[in-house]
C-alpha cells in the first residue's frame, strides 16, 4: 500500500494554510492590500514599454538585476555592494530567512505582525518566539529585549511601521534591539515612506548584524511589478544572497524601477496626498461614535467596530472591500484599509456613518 501522500511532505505544512486574500482582489473601490491608489501616468508606462519592446526577450536578464541595484544604492545614498533586488519583498524575505533559520533556530516575532514571518520559519522548522503587543497594539519594546536575550534567540524580525497594526517603534527602540541583541535584525520598513519615525538605513555600516527590507509595492506603487530590496553590510549580504533564486526579477521590473527613480517627485506627491488623506480620515473617523480608530504611522487605518463581520460584509455589498484582521490576536473586530483617493475615501465614510448612526 502507498504511504499518505501528506506523510511525504514538510510537516510544517500541516500547520500552514494557503495564502488567500479575503474577499478577493476586485472590487468598485479596493481598499484591502495597503496599495497606493496612483498607477504610474500613462506617459511613463509608454516610455518604461518602449524601452521594454527593444530589449532581448529570448536572452536571461542579469543573474542579479546589477543597474537596478546600483540606481537604487545611488537613490539612497548608500554603497552600491549594501544592496539586493528581488522579486517583491516576499521573496527576499524568503531568501533572508532561508539564510539566518533552520532546525534549531529560534526567531523572535512580535505579535501580531505580517503573517509571512511565521509561515516561513514554520516551513523551515525553526522555533517561534513570540512578544505580544501591547493592548493598544504598540510595540513592547522591553518584552523584545528581554525575551531576545533569555531565549538566546538567533534572529529578529521586526516591521515597523508594522502591518497588521499601523504602529511604529521608536527609532531609538529599534536602536537599542540592534545595539542590545547579537541576533540577526530583520527591519522590514515597507511603510517607511508613510512614517514619522527616521528610517534605520544609516546604521548598516556600524551594526553587522542588521539587514533592512524595502519594499517598491506601497508608496512607490509598484505593487504589480514585484520590486523587493535588501541592505545590509557587504559581508552578511553576501551570505544572504547565497540561497536567492537566480534570475528572478525580469527585464521589464528593472526598466521600470530605473525610470521611477528618475522620477521621484511622482512618490513625494502622492505620499503627501496619502498622508494628508489618512489624517482626515481618522480625524472624520473619530468623531462617529461606536468605532474607535487608532493612530496610524502607515498608508493604512485599523479601526475596531462592534461586528468586524458584518461590517465587512456590509461594506462589500457597496463595492468597498477592505481587509478583516479580526483574527489576529489582539485585533477582536477590527478592519484595516489603506487611504484610496479622495471620493473614495468618502464614500467610506460615509458608509461607515450611516452604519453607525
Ligand atoms: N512586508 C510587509 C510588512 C508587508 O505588509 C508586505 C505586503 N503586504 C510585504 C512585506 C511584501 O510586499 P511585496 O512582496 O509586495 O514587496
Amino acid at each position: 500500500m502507498k504511504r499518505d501522500i501528506r506523510d511525504l511532505l514538510n510537516p510544517a505544512l500541516r500547520s500552514i494554510a494557503v495564502y488567500k486574500v479575503d474577499g478577493g482582489q476586485e472590487a468598485e473601490i479596493k481598499l484591502n492590500q495597503n496599495e497606493s491608489p496612483f498607477d504610474l501616468p500613462l506617459w511613463l508606462k509608454e516610455t518604461i514599454l518602449d524601452e521594454f519592446r527593444n530589449e532581448s526577450w529570448n536572452r536571461y536578464p542579469d543573474i542579479l538585476p546589477f543597474r537596478a541595484m546600483d540606481a537604487y544604492a545611488d537613490f539612497l545614498g548608500i554603497a552600491r555592494d549594501s544592496v539586493i533586488m528581488s522579486n517583491g519583498s516576499n521573496e527576499m524575505l524568503y531568501t533572508i530567512f532561508l539564510a539566518c533559520l533552520g532546525p534549531g533556530k529560534k526567531i523572535l516575532i512580535p505579535e501580531p505582525s505580517f503573517s509571512l514571518y511565521e509561515k516561513i520559519a514554520l516551513l523551515l522548522q525553526a522555533e517561534v518566539v513570540s512578544v505580544p503587543m501591547h493592548p493598544g497594539l504598540d510595540f513592547d519594546t522591553e518584552a523584545i529585549i528581554a525575551k531576545a536575550r533569555e531565549q538566546e534567540v538567533d534572529f529578529i524580525v521586526l516591521s515597523t511601521p508594522n502591518n497588521p497594526t499601523s504602529k511604529s517603534l521608536p527609532y531609538d527602540d529599534v536602536c537599542r534591539i540592534i545595539g542590545e541583541s547579537d541576533a540577526i535584525v530583520l527591519v522590514d520598513e515597507a511603510y517607511i515612506e508613510f512614517s514619522r519615525e527616521k528610517s534605520v538605513l544609516g546604521l548598516i555600516e556600524e551594526h553587522p548584524n542588521l539587514v533592512v527590507l524595502r519594499t517598491m509595492s506601497k508608496a512607490l506603487a509598484l505593487a504589480g511589478m514585484r520590486i523587493g530590496f535588501a541592505i545590509a553590510n557587504p559581508v552578511l549580504l553576501g551570505e544572504i544572497a547565497k540561497p536567492k533564486i537566480p534570475f528572478s526579477s525580469g527585464r521589464l521590473a528593472e526598466i521600470t524601477l530605473l525610470h521611477i527613480l528618475k522620477h521621484s517627485y511622482l512618490v513625494t506627491d502622492s505620499v503627501a496626498y496619502i498622508l494628508a488623506e489618512r489624517d482626515r480620515v481618522y480625524a472624520e473617523i473619530d468623531g462617529i461614535a461606536g468605532i474607535e480608530v487608532f493612530a496610524s504611522d502607515t498608508n493604512f487605518l485599523i479601526i475596531r467596530v462592534h461586528d468586524a463581520a458584518r461590517t465587512f460584509r456590509d461594506l462589500s455589498a457597496s463595492g468597498i472591500l477592505v481587509r478583516n484582521v479580526s483574527g489576529y490576536p489582539l485585533m477582536e473586530n477590527c478592519l484595516r484599509f489603506n487611504v484610496g483617493m479622495r471620493d473614495e475615501n468618502d464614500r467610506l465614510l460615509e458608509k461607515l456613518r450611516t452604519m453607525h448612526p
